[in-house]
């Protein structure tokens, strides 16, 4: 069996399991995410209908022969009239009434139309929402997954390289933005892993600002946060330089901000906390009288989607388990002034951690 057959297969077989815990019959996948991490599918209209012994992938006409390449082990159930009807119809046939569904995946409209479609009343099947059933599996990266997160941290280090030379007074947020869009797919990114963040001077204080058109001065600071899609999966990177010089306070904020990161980093292993680690970090930037300022979590976990678990703050539950890839992102934030964010991707392994990203952590002067 090769490599992304034996993947898909694992995966199934812990949906299965979960399935199994929730006394479902069958769970209708709807999550384009997730259609492609459970069958390989990765066209744009699918949905996965699982059973204990049934695998069925429903899409339309136009990714016939696709799905057949990319998903040779799934029955293929073409839906002419749409994927709810095709659904509603296949489930008057169905004997386990409790169908499960991803409740944070699935739009009222469809779930309309799959409750009017299927057979009517008594209805033949009960839809249970379910949460997190699938994230709750993909939390845990194989060797595969983490070959392509690392594949896009790679290209964002190289992308972020080029676009820190183009930095100069003059220059619009906007155009750097567009360069890191179109060298990430000259790269050979499938694409960026969200809209790249290009905030200069006052407006680094916010911390996600959209580019805008305004120019970069002399004096300022910029922040740039970007990520790429490789296989479908994500990166995310934070790196903020200084334009022309660097003015002390800017030089004593980043210090302490790189400070806390390095901290944090460094206590990444199996078995902390989310919140012991978001603690780590934040107690240095509170030390230092920042702590207001650091507004945001420390960190998330990063995969089929660019903000996933585990969440790493001050009221997460979750606990590192190798195989788990996260950011480590701390900032600080001052209106009127800026802000300064350094984020790393970070790999959870048996004795400790991998850091993925390789772009440098000293204050840049651009
Ligand atoms: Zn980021
Ligand atoms: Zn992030």
């Amino acid at each position: 069996m090769k490599g992304p057959q034996r993947d898909t297969d694992l995966r199934l077989a812990a949906v299965r399991r979960a399935m199994r815990k929730q006394s479902l019959g069958r769970f209708l996948v709807t999550s384009r995410e997730h259609v492609r991490y459970l069958s390989n599918f990765s066209g744009s209209s699918g949905w996965l209908i699982i059973g204990p012994r049934e695998r069925l992938l429903l899409t339309d006409f136009r990714y016939r022969d696709q799905a057949g390449e990319e998903a040779p082990h799934w029955s293929l159930h073409l839906a002419q009239a749409g994927l709810p009807a095709a659904v509603g119809e296949l489930a008057t046939a169905w004997d386990h009434r409790r169908v499960g569904y991803e409740s944070a995946h699935l739009t009222v409209r469809d779930f309309q139309l799959l409750a009017e479609s299927d057979g009517g009343s008594p209805p033949p099947v009960e839809w249970i929402p379910t949460e997190r059933l699938v994230e709750g599996i993909a939390l845990i990266k194989d060797e595969g997954e983490i070959g392509a997160i690392a594949a896009a941290a790679a290209i964002a280090d190289l992308v972020y390289a080029e676009v820190v030379s183009l930095i100069r007074p003059g220059v619009t947020e906007r155009e750097i933005a567009v360069e890191i869009e179109c060298r990430t797919r000259r790269r050979g990114g499938e694409g960026t892993a969200f809209p790249p963040i290009v905030a200069s001077g006052l407006r680094a204080a916010l911390p996600h600002a959209g580019p805008t058109d305004r120019r970069i001065a002399e004096g300022d600071m910029v922040i740039i946060d970007m990520g790429v899609v490789v296989r479908g999966y994500r990166s995310d990177l934070t790196r903020t330089v200084a334009v022309g010089s660097a003015s002390e306070r800017l030089r004593e904020i980043y210090r302490i901000v790189a400070e806390a990161q390095a901290a944090a980093v460094d206590m990444v292993h199996p078995g902390i906390d989310g919140v012991e680690l978001d603690a780590v970090a934040r107690r240095i930037i509170t030390e230092h009288g920042y702590g207001e300022a650091f507004g945001h979590n420390l960190g998330h976990g990063v995969g089929l989607r660019v903000h996933e678990g585990p969440s790493l703050s001050w009221r997460s539950t979750d606990v590192l388990a190798p195989g788990m890839v996260v950011t480590i992102e701390p900032g600080i934030y001052l209106p009127g002034w800026g802000g300064v964010r350094i984020e790393d991707l970070v790999v959870v392994t048996r004795h400790g951690r991998h850091v993925l990203s390789t772009a440098p952590k000293d204050l840049q002067v651009v």
